[in-house]
């Protein structure tokens, strides 16, 4: 009897009500692993898949702290526990209104298949805040983060969780989180990574996931004939991931012509140089500007109602948010002849964008292979702290690339399908084997 997808589906939104992106999480992946169940009846026999969709705990609590006027507010803070068959639970942290339990239960799942595909001993966690740092001042998000963490501290450790960054969580807030753990368990250890490079951080960690991703499409392009030299490349976003893409596609002979943020895109033909990409970094990372001070200071378009897509290009790097990119998006960027899409942020394709994709036979990397990089380099900060060492910039890059030419490869192992790669089932397949088969062997737990 084949898998019944339909009502593992059905199970699936009965017991997790109105989570959406979990959902389309999950169905992506079910749809994958479907055939591959079929062949393989000891993953249904042992109800793998009904045991990894379970978080095997969600801790969820509040964090008050008090703003610059002296008013006390009340966040809600959460950590998703979802996997340890294979490592310590290991994901990023992300503060954003949008956060809430079935958005971090998504971004949860993802991360086991991705931890999984790295080839390092990392289970899979997600956790963050419906805190919004837009407009607050460094004192309150110290206030925020130092809150946040007397609480979390208790639930993770080097060898239990070790968080990380995400969307509006970076150095300055790894910071404030690293202080007060270090001080309430009066502990200098490898708790968070994407420390600074002072205090335990790894080099190349900011940089891994953008440069992960273009690394990636270079293996995919290369089945093709192909390479990054002369193309033209569309990025979304403009935050850690985006511009270490930018940066890694223009160093190996693109031309980077957009970027965006919540306030709209820039297109730039002439391309982001490696001077505009200082100014982005500077005015993000430092200022918290909106890249309309982009458009200003280079003269080129801003359009608050075109995103990347609809722009010409040869490689599109979605680098923001999740569902950024629509079948619409997907049609045109077809038609305007790009073949190459590396999914720089979590499900950034809307499922109808990748059936698009899949249809042209376009190199389409998903999230869980193409980001991966970043977490990558994680658990490599994981392994330097533990040994009390720093590896150089170099050896950190070259153990990266390696990585990523190692989840090409498992992607091919698992989704060539005659003359096509069909990364998507690759990496749903690849990712689930190595912790379907440890909690197997690990017994019903
Ligand atoms: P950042 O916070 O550094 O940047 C996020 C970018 O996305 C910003 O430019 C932001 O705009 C833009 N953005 C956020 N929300 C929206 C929105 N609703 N509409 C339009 N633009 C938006 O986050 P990261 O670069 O770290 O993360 C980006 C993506 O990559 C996320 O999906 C994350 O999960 C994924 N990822 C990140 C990893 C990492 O190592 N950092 C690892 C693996 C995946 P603005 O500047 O206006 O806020």
């Amino acid at each position: 009897m084949s898998f019944d997808v339909k009502s593992f589906m059905q199970m699936i939104e009965a017991k997790n009500p109105g989570e959406k992106e979990f959902h389309q999480a999950v169905t992506e992946v079910v749809h994958s692993l479907a055939p591959f169940l079929d062949k393989n009846p000891k993953y249904v026999k042992h109800k793998v898949l009904e045991r990894i969709v379970e978080p095997e705990r969600v801790i969820m609590f509040r964090v008050p702290w008090v703003d610059d006027k002296g008013e006390i507010q009340v966040n809600r803070g959460f950590r998703i526990q979802m996997n340890s068959a294979i490592g310590p639970y290991k994901g990023g942290l992300r503060f954003d209104p949008s956060v809430y339990l079935g958005l971090l239960k998504f971004l949860a799942f993802e991360q086991v298949f991705k931890n999984s595909l790295t080839t390092l001993p990392m289970g899979g966690a997600k956790g963050g805040s419906d805190f919004d740092p837009a407009g607050k001042s460094d004192n309150e998000v110290m206030a925020f983060c130092q809150s946040f963490m007397s609480e979390l501290f208790r639930h993770i450790g080097p060898n239990i969780d070790v968080p990380a960054g995400d969307i509006n969580v970076g150095g300055r807030e790894i910071g404030y989180m690293y202080g007060m753990y270090k001080k309430l368990t009066n502990e200098f250890t490898g708790v968070l990574t994407g420390k600074g490079l002072n205090w335990g951080g790894s080099l190349i960690r900011p940089e891994a996931t953008g440069y992960g991703c273009v690394y990636l499409c270079v293996e995919m392009m290369k089945t093709k004939g192909q390479s990054f030299q002369g193309k033209t490349v569309a990025i979304s976003g403009s935050g850690n991931v985006a511009q270490y893409a930018c940066q890694k596609a223009t160093q190996l002979g693109a031309k980077v012509v957009t970027l965006s943020d919540r306030g709209g895109t820039i297109y730039d033909p002439n391309g982001i140089t490696a001077e505009k990409l200082a100014y982005v970094i500077e005015l993000k990372g430092v200022k918290r500007g909106k890249l309309t001070d982009y458009a200003k200071e280079y003269k080129c378009e801003h359009s608050t109602d075109k995103n990347p897509w609809a722009y010409k290009c040869d490689v599109a790097l979605p680098c923001a948010k999740q569902n950024e990119l629509d079948g619409k998006d997907a049609e045109n960027l077809v038609k305007n002849g790009c073949t190459c899409v590396g999914e720089g942020a979590n499900m950034p394709c809307t499922p109808e964008a990748v059936e698009k994709f899949l249809a042209a036979k376009t190199l389409f990397a998903p999230g869980k292979a193409a980001n991966a990089g970043g977490v990558a380099v994680s658990g490599l900060e994981m392994s330097q702290n533990s040994i009390r060492t720093s590896w150089t910039r170099d050896e950190v890059d070259k153990k990266l690339e390696g990585i990523m030419r190692a989840i090409h490869e498992k992607c091919v192992e698992y989704g060539k399908k005659g003359d096509f790669i069909n990364y998507v089932d690759g990496a749903n397949i690849g990712g689930f084997v190595k912790v379907a088969d440890a909690m197997i062997d690990q017994g019903v737990v």
